[in-house]
C-alpha cells in the first residue's frame, strides 16, 4: 500500500526553500507518489481578478510582474521535475488556498516550512499553523531555523 500517493509542496520563494522541496522530494520518490508544485500570489495587484483563480503558465500577459513570478515558479517546477499538469501558480491568500487546491486535487499530504513562532507572531497567524488547522488531510512542516 502507497502511504502516500499525492502530495503537495507549497513553495514561497524563501530562503529555505529548496531545504523544504528536498524533503517533498524525498518523499515523493519513497512513497512513488505525484509531487504537485503550488505558489499562491499574494504579492503583486491583480486588478479584476478573483482570489482563487488559477494563473494559465502557457499564455503570456502584458503584466511584467506576473510574467516574473511565472519564470520563477516554472524554473523551480522544472527542477523538481513536476509534471505541467501539476504546477500551480494562484492568485489568492497562501493559508486559504493552499488547503481549498489540495481539497480540490485529492491531496494526501502537504508539505510546509515552519518557523516554529510562538507569542505575538503566532497569534498574528503562520500560514503553516493554518494550513495545519484547517487541512482534511496530514500536514509535514518542515521546521526551519530563523537565521
Ligand atoms: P510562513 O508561515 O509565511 O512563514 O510560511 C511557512 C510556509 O508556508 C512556507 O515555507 C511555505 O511552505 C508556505 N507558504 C507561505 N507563503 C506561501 C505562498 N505565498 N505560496 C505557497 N506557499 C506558501
Amino acid at each position: 500500500m502507497q502511504l502516500y500517493q499525492h502530495i503537495l509542496l507549497a513553495v514561497d520563494y524563501s530562503a529555505q526553500g529548496d531545504y523544504v522541496a528536498s524533503k517533498a522530494l524525498g518523499l515523493a520518490k519513497q512513497f512513488q507518489a505525484t509531487l504537485s508544485l503550488v505558489h499562491i500570489l499574494d504579492n503583486i495587484p491583480m486588478p479584476d481578478t478573483n482570489y482563487g483563480t488559477v494563473i494559465p503558465l502557457n499564455q503570456n500577459t502584458d503584466h511584467d510582474l506576473l510574467e516574473q513570478e511565472k519564470a520563477r515558479f516554472t524554473s523551480i517546477a522544472d527542477r523538481l521535475q513536476v509534471a505541467k499538469a501539476n504546477r500551480w501558480l494562484i492568485w489568492g491568500v497562501p493559508k486559504n488556498d493552499i488547503v481549498d487546491l489540495a481539497n480540490r486535487q485529492n491531496v494526501d499530504l502537504i508539505v510546509v516550512g515552519s518557523h516554529g513562532r510562538h507569542g505575538l507572531s503566532l497569534l498574528l497567524g503562520s500560514t503553516a499553523n493554518s494550513v495545519l488547522h484547517h487541512a482534511k488531510c496530514d500536514v509535514m512542516a518542515v521546521r526551519l531555523q530563523e537565521n
